[in-house]
């Protein structure tokens, strides 16, 4: 995603990230975790917000660390100037990573043993901030739990490695009634009883729902931007203030006879005389192709319903309710009065994919 200068004229797809929104949203989590260090999931271009000014957003809020999912996403903060520490939380897949990594002073996440191996061949002197992640439950990424003493043991062989702490992640945290998460975090700390070294547990959905997941150290992603990790609740359920707001803008108005249809394959035909608008935007910025029709946009704050296919770079919407509609108003795709939680819902997804999945194309901008 572009970070545009100051431009002449208003650009066709705008997603504004309000920055404000984000360090109100750190204040909350401190709120929530008072005696938690926070470490800022950043990965995927800070879910589409931006990384580079989100992690100076998140540096002056003072955050203590930012992770990412891999390499290459911290080398972007660093040849930007981002000195706080940095987390890799897929670790590193080669030496020559590694070797990177270590210049740059990341902290690498340990998830298997091809990966302690493969540290196990840098200099033994080479000092280095090692997380290790255990499986909890979830078996995605993490040594079984009972490693911990071997893993434990490879520490003491390595006086040069700094242990940062334990991690594991959460299945089922958004879903406040599932057992599951409770049986993961027993079992996390029943492991790691009588060893040194922080913990670290709660994503968004674990620090929001799950008081015992909020200990050493949290892991908030998704709702530093204002979005819920939560079924059926939205940001500001949670206190907190959603920060991207994604707008195109009118560019054609039509008014249709009755049996005239819109768009391709003729999905949509109209039953009475009708107006509609055309907005300039489409699936190759980022707006589902399986949104179906039905699915609102705002325009002068007005709810008005998507009809017939998104097309690559258009949208076709009902001006049934807004006769008033002129060329090149602005059409907001989500964000204030329309969160993003709900087109997600009509998209059949979540706001996760839908921050992620905005494309090059969409101008991204800060305030
Ligand atoms: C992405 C990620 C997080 C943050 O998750 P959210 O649901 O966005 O809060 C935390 N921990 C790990 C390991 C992650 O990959």
């Amino acid at each position: 995603m572009t970070f545009s200068p100051a431009l002449p004229y208003v650009p066709r797809v705008t997603a504004t990230v309000d920055l404000s929104a984000i360090r109100h949203n750190v204040a909350r989590v401190r709120e929530l975790a008072p005696r938690s260090r926070l470490m800022a999931a950043i990965k995927a271009d800070a879910y589409g917000h931006g990384a580079v000014p989100v992690a100076q957003t998140l540096s002056t809020a003072g955050v203590d660390a930012l992770a990412v999912a891999c390499l290459e996403e911290a080398l972007v903060l660093r040849a930007a100037g981002i000195e706080a520490p940095i987390a890799l939380l897929e670790g590193v897949l080669s030496l020559a990573e590694a070797e990177l990594a270590v210049q740059q002073r990341l902290q690498i996440v340990i998830h298997a043993s091809w990966q302690l191996q493969l540290l196990q061949q840098l200099p033994a002197s080479q000092p280095l901030q090692v997380w290790f992640k255990l499986d909890s439950g979830m078996h995605r990424l993490g040594f079984p739990i009972a490693t911990v003493q071997s893993l434990f043991d490879s520490l003491q062989a390595h006086p040069a490695w700094q242990l940062q702490g334990w991690i594991t992640h959460l299945a089922c945290a958004d879903d406040v009634d599932n057992p599951m998460t409770l049986q993961q975090i027993a079992l996390f700390e029943h492991a790691l009883r009588g060893f040194a070294g922080p913990r670290s547990i709660a994503n968004s959905a674990g620090l929001l729902a799950w008081p015992q997941a909020r200990v050493d150290w949290v892991r908030p992603g998704l709702m530093l931007y204002g979005a819920s990790p939560l079924a059926d609740k939205i940001g500001s359920d949670l206190g907190l203030r959603p920060a991207m707001r994604v707008e195109s803008r009118l560019i054609a108005i039509h008014d249709l006879k009755v049996g005239d249809s819109v768009g391709y394959g003729a999905t949509f035909r109209a039953t009475e005389p009708m107006r509609i608008g055309v907005v300039a935007v489409g699936y190759a910025d980022g707006v589902h192709r399986i949104l179906p029709s039905g699915a609102p946009v705002l325009v002068q704050g007005v709810r008005v319903p998507i009809i017939g296919r998104v097309s690559m770079d258009m949208i076709s919407i009902d001006l049934r309710a807004l006769p008033q509609a002129q060329i090149n108003d602005a059409v907001l795709l989500w964000g204030a009065g329309l969160p993003v939680e709900e087109v997600a819902k009509w998209a059949g997804t979540l706001a996760y994919e839908l921050f992620c999945g905005l494309t090059n194309r969409v101008h991204l901008l800060h305030q």
